[in-house]
């Protein structure tokens, strides 16, 4: 599941080939969960329209339009978000049923391209903005987990008696971390994934904040994580599986000490933390 740092590469990637074109042409899939806005309604508000800016909430993307309306992306368990030519973009239309929302873009010197938004399992979702208007998705969220302060992130714990780990997969706490970085965070920062939230002190939020943005920025650098079918904008995939320190390493060394990784179930999601360092 494509968590922060897989959105912020494909934001990073698609930023340069979509702000400053213009919408010429909307193809969609039938109407699916997938889409939050009919489908035909979305293709005639967005017909027309030159992106003006391409940002990023947790796991949510935001596109901006020159009229003031927005676009709202979740790329879901398997969404792709891509740009390709405009011969490619009719090859894909042609036999991936797949490709539920296809962009014709053209820049201002007359060069034209396509984006793509691709979802096999379909969780992903868009949702268009009207001028003005606030998804009511973004508005139960915390702050972005790049950008929350050590204070804010305290405040938010303290009335909270779930695990730390529970907490910080919370997008009402902090918006963005799923399970691999959540693990890899919390060893960084030395604390036990089951510490009931409230009991940390604001010193240790200073280094678990400052823990989420090393591991997320590191991410960031090496384009994601390639867990099951993310792939970066650009079809290439991710390569910070191989900098998990104890995600997915159950039984493995602890890179510190080598103890042995240990795995534990919290609120139903797999937990793996280093019993000798995270006590
Ligand atoms: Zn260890």
């Amino acid at each position: 599941m494509p968590e922060l740092p897989e959105v912020e590469v494909t934001r990073r990637r698609l930023a340069p080939a979509w702000i400053g074109r213009r919408i010429t042409r909307v193809v969609t899939g039938p109407p699916s969960y997938f889409f939050l806005t009919r489908p035909d309604l979305l293709a005639a508000r967005l017909r027309g329209r030159v992106t003006t800016d391409l940002t990023r909430h947790g796991k949510y993307l935001l596109a901006a339009f020159d009229d003031g309306s927005r676009l709202l992306c979740h790329l879901g368990m398997t969404g792709q978000l891509f740009t390709c030519t405009s011969a490619e973009a009719r090859r894909w239309l042609g036999v991936d049923p797949h490709v539920h929302l296809a962009l014709a873009l053209r820049d201002p010197a007359g060069a034209r391209s396509s984006l793509l938004f691709r979802d096999v399992r379909k969780f992903g979702k868009v949702q268009w903005l009207a001028p003005g208007v606030t998804a009511e998705r973004l508005a139960k969220m915390g702050p972005d987990a790049l950008r929350i302060t050590p204070r804010a992130l305290h405040e938010a714990l303290a009335q909270r008696g779930i695990p730390i780990k529970t907490a910080l997969l919370d997008q009402s706490v902090l918006a963005g971390v799923g399970n691999i970085y959540a693990d890899e965070a919390l060893f960084l920062a030395a604390v036990p994934p089951t510490r009931p939230a409230r009991t940390l002190s604001l010193a240790e939020c200073e280094t678990l904040v400052r823990s989420l943005r090393r591991v997320l920025q590191a991410a960031i650098r090496a384009g994601g994580s390639t867990i099951s079918d993310f792939r970066g904008a650009d079809g290439a995939p991710g390569s910070y599986q191989d900098n998990h320190r104890v995600y997915g390493r159950p039984g493995l060394p602890c890179p510190t000490c080598g103890t042995p990784i240990a795995r534990v179930v919290l609120a139903q999601r797999s937990t793996h933390f280093c019993p000798r360092c995270q006590r």
